[in-house]
C-alpha cells in the first residue's frame, strides 16, 4: 500500500482536464506575472471568504512581511506571537528588527493563550500574531477584545486554516483570516489550497491597508515607475493563479475529505490511553491541515514503527522556536515555554490529505493500535 503524507498527484488526476486547459490558456495569453488571471482568482477568493480585499503575493512568509510593512511597524516595536509554529513569524520580525515577544500555547489547542498575551503587553506592543495551527482557529474573540482595549493590530497567520470557520458567541460565522486587521495565507503545495509552486495572499477588510499592501508587494509602486514607499517584489504567477482558481472550486470538498479522514482517525484512536486525539473547540471548525495527535511516552518509537510499515508521519515542530540556534539572541532559554517544549516531544502528525482511502486509514490506525497492544 502506497501511503503518502500528502498525495497531490491523485488529487491532480481527478481535475487534470480543467487544470491543464487553464495552464495552457495562460501560456497562450503569455501574461505570466499578475494580469487578468491573477485578478480573477483574487476576486473569486474574496467572494469565497466574504472579505473586503484579497491581495496575492509570492508566498506566506512574504505575506507576513508585507502586512508588517503596511502597518508601519518600526524598529523596536513589539509583536506578541507563539513559539510553537513554523518559523516565518519570527523570521520576518527579526528581519524587520521588530521585537518578538513569545507567549506559551494551550496544551490542547496548540494555539496562543489570550491570558498570556494580555500579561505581556507593554507600551511598545503594537501587534499580536495568532497562528491558527493545524487548521483550527485561535480564540479570536478574546484576542480581538484584548487588541481593542490596548489599541493593537491583529495579523492572523491563516496559512494552515484556509476554509476554516470561526464561530462567534452570538452565532455569527466568519472565515479564518477575515477577523483580524490583516491575515496572511500561503498556497504552498501542501496547504489546504495548494499551488504547483509557491504562492501567498493577504486578506483585509480595510481598503486603505489593501492599497498599501498591493503597492508594497509590487516594489512600492503607485503608478508605473513611480515609487511611493519602499516595497518588495512579491507576486503570484498567472499559472499558479489559474491552478488555484480551479482548485478553489473544490476547496470545501477537499476540507470535507480531510474532516472525514479525521473522524475515522478519532474513532479508531480515541480509546488508546497513550494518545490524545486533536481537541475541538466550540468557536472554530477544523479544516485539518494536519491531524496531529499527542503521544505520551513512546512518540519516537511509534514513528519508527510506522516507518517500518511504510507509513509516513511528521513532527510539526520538533524544536520550539525559542530554542532554535538562529534565535538565541532573543535571550530565551529552556523552561521558558513549558507547554510548547512538551508538545514538541509529544506531537505526531499522521498522513492527512484529500485522497486517503478507508483501506489506507484502516491500515494506519490498526498499525498504531498494534504498537500499543
Ligand atoms: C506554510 C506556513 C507559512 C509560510 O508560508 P510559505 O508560503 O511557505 O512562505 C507561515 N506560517 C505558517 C503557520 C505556515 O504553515
Amino acid at each position: 500500500m502506497n501511503i503518502q503524507m500528502v498525495d497531490l498527484f491523485t488529487q491532480y488526476e481527478k481535475i487534470k482536464a480543467e487544470i491543464d486547459s487553464q495552464i495552457e490558456s495562460v501560456i497562450r495569453s503569455s501574461v505570466f506575472v499578475k494580469g487578468g488571471k491573477v485578478t480573477e482568482f483574487e476576486e473569486n477568493l474574496k467572494k469565497y471568504l466574504n472579505v473586503g480585499n484579497v491581495i496575492s503575493c509570492g508566498n506566506g512568509t512574504d505575506a507576513l512581511q508585507i502586512a508588517m510593512m503596511a502597518l508601519d511597524l518600526k524598529e523596536g516595536d513589539e509583536v506578541i506571537t507563539t513559539p510553537f509554529t513554523f518559523v516565518s513569524t519570527l523570521e520576518v520580525l527579526a528581519l524587520m528588527k521588530l521585537k518578538p515577544v513569545l507567549v506559551d500555547v494551550d496544551p490542547n489547542t496548540f494555539n496562543i493563550r489570550p491570558e498570556l498575551v494580555n500579561s505581556h503587553i507593554d507600551h511598545n506592543t503594537k501587534a499580536i500574531v495568532p497562528v491558527h495551527l493545524y487548521g483550527q482557529c485561535a480564540d479570536m474573540e478574546s484576542l480581538t477584545e484584548i487588541a481593542k482595549e490596548n489599541n493593537l493590530f491583529i495579523i492572523e497567520d491563516a496559512c494552515q486554516a484556509l476554509g476554516t470557520e470561526y464561530i462567534f458567541k452570538n452565532g455569527m460565522v466568519a472565515k479564518a483570516g477575515t477577523i483580524g486587521d490583516i491575515a496572511s495565507n500561503s498556497f504552498f503545495p501542501t496547504k489546504n489550497l495548494g499551488a504547483f509552486g509557491d504562492g501567498g495572499a493577504l486578506f483585509t477588510n480595510s481598503d486603505e491597508l489593501a492599497q498599501a499592501m498591493r503597492s508594497i508587494a509590487n516594489h512600492g509602486m503607485s503608478k508605473r515607475y513611480y515609487y511611493q514607499q519602499i516595497g518588495m517584489n512579491s507576486r503570484l504567477d498567472a499559472i499558479q493563479a489559474a491552478i488555484l482558481d480551479v482548485k478553489l472550486k473544490y476547496l470545501d470538498q477537499f476540507i470535507e475529505a480531510r474532516q472525514a479522514a479525521a473522524v475515522f482517525y478519532d474513532r479508531e484512536l480515541s480509546n488508546i490511553p497513550e494518545i490524545s486525539i486533536p481537541a475541538r473547540v466550540p468557536y472554530s471548525t477544523h479544516s485539518f491541515h494536519q491531524y496531529t495527535i499527542k503521544v505520551r511516552g513512546k512518540r519516537d518509537e511509534l514513528q519508527k514503527f510506522l516507518h517500518s510499515r511504510e507509513i509516513p508521519s511528521m513532527i510539526y515542530y520538533p524544536l520550539s522556536l525559542h530554542l532554535q540556534e538562529a534565535y538565541h539572541y532573543l535571550g530565551y532559554k529552556k523552561g521558558d515555554f513549558p507547554v510548547a517544549e512538551e508538545l514538541s516531544e509529544q506531537v505526531l502528525s499522521l498522513p492527512m490529505h484529500t485522497e486517503l482511502t478507508e483501506e489506507q486509514l484502516t491500515f494506519i490506525t490498526s498499525t498504531i493500535r498494534e504498537f500499543f497492544s
